[in-house]
């Protein structure tokens, strides 16, 4: 028997995230119901004429230099014909021969190894509305609130061989386009999706097989379950005789299967022509320039960064640069303790833990503060609470939003009696006559030793400010 090769390419289309419409001033966005964010250009009223949203060429723009894409100084508009209630003028205004952005690719890992795959193209075009079919009634409905809302699509090369694969690009591209803020990447509203094209052939071959394409998947595991089944069920067609069909398909999620939808249109049957109300988008390089000075640290780069400047693990950088939120978090931490490990080791394991129990992602406002936790690693660095006090320490704080010294106040039985403090570190220095000349020889930075060693022979109970204050004046006299 045959041996199998998945071919798959990817389709992504993201919601940029501007405040108004591609070609007119409608807003984008929340509406409070359906067909409220529309105007007459929207609607595709006779008469009117799009104007190109700047905002949203900039954002395009973005991703383009986020992903090493190559900025056309010239590309075009083209109307994309299909006959569809969403679609109020009869065409879609995209681009057709002459994209604003070729080349590129995205980085990702796969299995812990990083693979880059190739771009062929990303262009701007306006999303249709929705049709909404009614069960009960026999009625269907048409919302234009997301029609003409500005989109870039980013196109793969057939380049990805399996499920696994796709799912990493997709993971990866969603992290950079919501890095450079670009969209908000909301899934669930469909601001980031997915068709997937999928076709296998026998190993070594260099033809391509003839594909199928599944179209807007929104959920990074069901593209990965959807192109699985896909890629299982055209080496069965194949396998028992049959051919695969050129079409497109539909996940159906509830049974874990894709549906023939209808047979696949070729570019031919959309009509394409120039859309002739609007000019030639024209692209300054000293434009492109200023975009690319002004894009954020890519997340590829920091988790590079992370490894190289704090010595994190690979795991450790990875988790901790998922989102910018994340990483800002995490570094805002690690300069407040000055212990970029310790804040690494909590945030990754205690706090993200916490948050992953309760089901919420940190981005959404962690009931813990990077102020606060660093307090509290500096309490625990201090020697002021042990480990398992610090632990006890953040539940509370996560759970209650207790202050760490609050906390430390109340449980920490701290020794707060300066003279058995006194006496506490006179017997230190007595103990280390070696490191008090040192320290009076200049050797500041051996004050941390001395009150460790305070803190150690208290049990973490002496009030560290007053060890601190203490030990200095001792040393110091
Ligand atoms: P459209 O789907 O709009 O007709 P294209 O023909 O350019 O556009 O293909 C779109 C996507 O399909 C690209 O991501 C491309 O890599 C992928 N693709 C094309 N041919 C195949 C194939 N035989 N197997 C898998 N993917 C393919
Ligand atoms: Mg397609």
């Amino acid at each position: 028997m045959a041996e199998w090769e998945a071919v798959i390419g990817l389709e992504v289309h993201v919601q940029l995230a501007t405040a108004s419409k591609l070609f007119c001033g409608a807003p984008v966005g929340d509406a409070t119901g359906p067909n409220q964010n529309v105007d007459p250009v929207t609607l595709g009223m006779p008469g009117v004429l799009p104007v190109l949203n700047r905002e949203a060429v900039e954002l395009a723009i973005r991703v383009g230099l986020a992903l090493g894409c190559d900025i056309a100084e010239h590309s075009r508009f083209a109307r994309k014909h299909y006959f569809y209630p969403d679609l109020p003028k009869g065409y879609q205004i995209s681009q057709y021969d002459q994209p604003l952005i070729v080349g590129g690719g995205v980085w990702a890992a796969v299995d812990g190894a990083e693979r880059f795959f190739e771009l062929t193209r990303i262009h701007l075009e306006e999303d249709a509305g929705k049709t909404i079919h009614s069960s009960s009634a026999s009625k269907s409905f048409v919302d234009f609130n997301r029609a003409c809302v500005p989109l870039v699509e980013i196109v793969s090369e057939p380049c990805m061989r399996t499920a696994g694969e796709a799912v990493a690009y997709l993971k990866a591209l969603h992290q950079i386009v919501v890095a450079v803020g670009a969209s908000d990447g909301n899934l669930e509203k469909g601001n980031f999706r997915c068709d997937a094209n999928v076709s296998v052939r026998e190993r070594g071959a260099t033809q391509l097989g003839t594909r199928t394409e599944i179209k807007n998947v929104n959920s990074f595991r069901f593209v990965g379950r959807a192109i699985d089944y896909e890629v299982h069920r055209q080496c069965n067609v194949i396998e028992s005789g049959g051919a695969v069909v050129q079409e497109t398909r539909l996940w159906d999620e509830a049974g874990g299967r894709t549906r023939s939808m209808r047979s696949k249109e070729h570019a031919h049957d959309y009509r394409y022509f120039p859309d002739p109300d609007l000019m030639v988008l024209e692209v300054p390089r000293r434009w492109v320039e200023e975009i690319f000075e002004a894009l954020p640290e890519l997340p590829r780069d920091r988790r590079q960064r992370f490894e190289r400047e704090y010595a994190l693990t690979p795991y450790d950088a990875e988790v901790l640069t998922q989102t910018v939120y994340r990483a800002d978090y995490f570094e805002s931490v690690a300069a407040a303790t000055d212990d970029a490990k310790l804040a690494a080791n909590w945030i990754t394991g205690e706090l993200l833990a916490a948050l992953n129990k309760d089901g919420v992602e940190l981005d959404a406002g962690s009931p813990v503060s990077p102020e606060a936790l660093a307090e509290m690693l500096r309490l625990l660095i201090g020697g002021v609470i042990s480990g398992k006090m610090a632990k006890q320490c953040f539940a509370a704080m996560y759970a209650q939003g207790v202050g760490p010294s609050a906390w430390v106040e109340e449980h920490g039985g701290q020794i707060t009696d300066e003279g058995a403090i006194e006496q506490e570190v006179q017997r230190v220095l007595d103990a280390n006559p070696g490191q008090v000349s040192a320290y009076r020889a200049g050797k500041v930075k051996l004050l941390g030793f001395f009150v460790g060693q305070v803190m150690k022979a208290t049990r973490g109970k002496a009030n560290p400010q007053s060890v601190n204050a203490i030990a200095r004046r001792l040393l110091d006299a």
